[in-house]
Formats: structure tokens, C-alpha cells, sequence
């Protein structure tokens, strides 16, 4: 079994040395608790439920604490991908929910299973999604100061490998932050998130850039064809280099291996195998 797990990019992480051991701390509980979790589960389960707990964090931009559109709205975006299965499904721009990724979770085994905006609000409160406000003090100052956020990356992902071999992986992000309304993220597209029964992997950074370059999908279909997840992680940031693409990822390989890259430091990740490790 292994669990890696991903915060998004941390720019500031010089600058603030505080909030850089708020994010280790946060992201060795959740990925040590998750792990647990892992024991007693399948691996989309657990990838739903570690990208939950990432979602309730402040600290990340998914769930509470997302960046605000140029609009002042929030939009937030989730995906969900069973490897064993080959199943995908995700919210876009989705609002007023607590967890967009346990509305994903709803959809996976539905007919229509990728839905946007009032469609995916809709299928949520039909769900019991409550209304929640995923707007916390400091994100409204930094829109009303109409700080450039885009430094300020911090989407979550996680990928699993389970008990019987089986991967998954989950992302959830609350975009760019000043963007246009409705703009949609990579997060809940196969570019951003994707596993099959090769490889699982979780982007963030510029949507744009891994949608140009297919990161997630690219690098499990290279795993599939016969690259080590290392191999094919770099092949494809090389790609995303041509581009001036700005990305990171974290995988993991039905063979066990796990692997994290990232274009521009420094990406905010923990894996755990028995053995905990967090970015430095
Ligand atoms: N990938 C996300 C997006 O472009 C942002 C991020 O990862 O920080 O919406």
C-alpha cells in the first residue's frame, strides 16, 4: 500500500517560515491518517476521503479557504478517477458546497459523470449537499486588496495504491483566484487528474499549461507502455518545459513506485508507505 498527496505550490514558503511548518504538519497528519484509512479501504475510497480532509484545511485552496474569481464568486473544481474501474467523474465550478470532491464521489457510478456549475449545484443539494460559504476572512481581504494570487497555488491531490493493487486518484482546487468567471481548472479533467490500472496521478499549477501538455494522462499511458513512473514523469515535464509550462505532480505505479516532480519549486507534498516523508 502507498499513499502520496499533494498541497499545491507554496511561493511564499521563504517568506513564511510559519506557514511552511503549518503545511508539513498538515500534510504528515493527513497523509499518516489516510494511510490508516488505506488499510481499511479500497483506493478510491481513500483518495476521496484524504482530498476531503485537504478540502476542510484552510491552509490548501480547495474546499474552505479557496481562491475568489475576478467576480468575487467562488468556483471550486474536483475530480475523482478508480483506476480499476476506469471511471472518472468530477464537478466543475461548482459553488456553496463543503466538499466538491464528495460530490464526485456521487457521481461515479452515475451515467452523466463529469457535470459544471448550476447542473452540479444542482445534483449536490438534490444529494443532501448542504449550503456552506467557502470563503474565509483572509482570502476576502487578499480579493478586496485585489492581490495577485496567482503565487499563491495551493490545489490538493491525492494518489493511493490499495491492498489489492488497485490505484486512484482524486484533486480538488479552487482555481487560479482572480480569474475569469467560469474559467475551468485542469482539476477535473484527465490533464489534471487521472489513474487506470498502471498509474495514478495528481497535478497542480497552471491549468492552462497541463491541459496543453496532458500531463496526468500522458505520464499513465507512458507508465502503461512500458516506462518507469520516474521515466515517464520526467518525459513529460521535459514536454511541459517546451511549453514554459508551470506544473507539479505526484504519482504512483502499480508497481509500487512513487514518485513527485515539479516545474518550478516548490510544490507542498507527503507520502507515507509505512514510512513518512514530507517536503522539505
Ligand atoms: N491547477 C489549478 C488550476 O489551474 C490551480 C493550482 O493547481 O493551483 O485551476
Amino acid at each position: 500500500m502507498k499513499l502520496i498527496i499533494h498541497g499545491g505550490f507554496f511561493t511564499e514558503s521563504h517568506a513564511n517560515l510559519e506557514t511552511k511548518i503549518a503545511k508539513q504538519q498538515a500534510l504528515s497528519a493527513i497523509v499518516t491518517k489516510g494511510y490508516e484509512y488505506l488499510k481499511a479501504h479500497t483506493a478510491v475510497e481513500t483518495c476521496a476521503y484524504v482530498v476531503g480532509l485537504l478540502e476542510g484545511n484552510q491552509l490548501f485552496n480547495a474546499g474552505l479557504g479557496s481562491q475568489i474569481q475576478s467576480d468575487g464568486r467562488v468556483r471550486m473544481s474536483a475530480s475523482l478517477m478508480d483506476g480499476a474501474s476506469g471511471r472518472f467523474s468530477g464537478v466543475i465550478n461548482i459553488e456553496n458546497v463543503e466538499n466538491p470532491v464528495l460530490v464526485a464521489v456521487k457521481l461515479l457510478d452515475k451515467e452523466d459523470r463529469v457535470l459544471s456549475g448550476e447542473g452540479a449545484l444542482r445534483f449536490a443539494r438534490n444529494n443532501g449537499f448542504g449550503y456552506y460559504d467557502p470563503i474565509i476572512p483572509q482570502r476576502q481581504e487578499e480579493f478586496d486588496a485585489k492581490r495577485n494570487q496567482q503565487e499563491n497555488k495551493g490545489t490538493v491531490g491525492c494518489v493511493a495504491l490499495d491492498a489489492d493493487g488497485n490505484i486512484a486518484a482524486a484533486t480538488s482546487t479552487g482555481g487560479k483566484g482572480f480569474e475569469m468567471p467560469c474559467r475551468v481548472s485542469d482539476s477535473a479533467t484527465i490533464a489534471g487528474n487521472f489513474a487506470n490500472r498502471f498509474a495514478g496521478i495528481s497535478c497542480t499549477g497552471v491549468g492552462e499549461d497541463i491541459v496543453s501538455a496532458g500531463v496526468a494522462v500522458k505520464i499513465a499511458t507512458r507508465v502503461s507502455d512500458g516506462f518507469s513512473l520516474k521515466e515517464a514523469t520526467e518525459k513529460t515535464f521535459k514536454e511541459l518545459k517546451e511549453i514554459d509550462g508551470f506544473a507539479g505532480a505526484v504519482a504512483i505505479s502499480s508497481t509500487g513506485e512513487v514518485y513527485h516532480l515539479d516545474s518550478h519549486p516548490h510544490m507542498v507534498w507527503a507520502s507515507f508507505d509505512g514510512t513518512l516523508q514530507v517536503f522539505p
